[in-house]
């Protein structure tokens, strides 16, 4: 059996919005629909890696988003020293995933290689498909790749025993999900295969996405992959807060999803 490991849910950054905008097609009712913006840490014995670097300050503003906190003081929230970190895993590179450039200066960087072909290829010619990139997140990953610190994936691999990553694509050519091994059986960070619980229970995919199809085939994949649907954690949805424990007593935005949902809440 792999190890069990601690995932927190670390939240860093925060968006009002209505639903309309998180359905392609919209939503008939349009209420509102706030988007929540995480990193992860997957921790256990000899083990310390971050599942995304999230976005800074600078970036929040420059894209009108709230900054709840730093992501470095999300890290630290849960005892986590940035520049300890050994590993971090890139689930694709959209600009609330891949900033804070300078913040793990001892990591090795995981991301599929599909990713990079795709936000440096002919996609990128189209303006609506490089909008969530940012060039700036591009060329930092390939300057850590000329200073021999990114290790590239081609579908599934296995990062630690009881870490995996898969290559979904959908939202991007190059998505990865995580699949953990916890006390509670295998959970998957789904990161932006689902922003929220309803684009994966409903089947209405989130408005940014290279290939739909793709999108609604990485359910099966992540479904096949968690314990159960109570193991599957999405990307931006503000229910995960609620419905997870609090990381460490009084702490407000980072949660436990290796342990099981609060019984009782909504
Ligand atoms: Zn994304
Ligand atoms: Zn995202």
């Amino acid at each position: 059996m792999p190890p069990n490991y601690e995932i927190c849910a670390i939240r860093y950054g925060h968006l009002e919005r209505t639903a309309g905008h998180n359905f392609i097609g919209g939503d008939e009712h349009d209420g509102p629909m706030p988007l929540d913006y995480y990193v992860w840490t997957i921790r256990g014995p000899g083990v310390c890696c971050v599942l995304d670097t999230g976005f800074d300050a600078a970036m929040g503003a420059a894209r009108g988003r709230e900054l709840v906190q730093t992501v470095e003081a999300g890290l630290e929230s849960v005892d986590i020293r940035a520049e300890q970190v050994g590993d971090v895993i890139v689930s694709h590179m959209h600009y609330d995933h891949a900033g804070n450039h300078e913040l793990f200066p001892g990591a090795r960087y995981h991301l599929q290689t599909e990713e990079m072909s795709f936000c440096t290829g002919s996609a990128m010619c189209h303006a609506i498909m490089r909008a969530p990139y940012e060039a700036r997140d591009v060329q930092a990953m390939v300057g850590r790749l000329f200073a021999g610190r990114v290790v590239y994936h081609d579908g599934t691999a296995e990062l630690e025993p009881g870490i995996t990553l898969h290559r979904v694509g959908g939202h991007t050519r190059g998505l990865q999900v995580v699949r953990v091994h916890t006390q509670r059986g295998w959970v998957v960070l789904a990161s932006d295969a689902a922003h929220f619980y309803a684009n994966w229970q409903e089947r209405r995919p989130f408005p940014i996405v290279d290939n739909v199809a793709a999108y609604l085939d990485a359910f099966t994949t992540i479904e096949a992959l968690a314990s159960s649907p109570q193991h599957v954690i999405p990307g931006h949805d503000p229910q995960v807060l609620v419905r997870y424990p609090a990381a460490r007593a009084g702490l407000a935005n980072a949660v436990r999803v290796d342990l099981d949902p609060n019984t009782g809440g909504s």
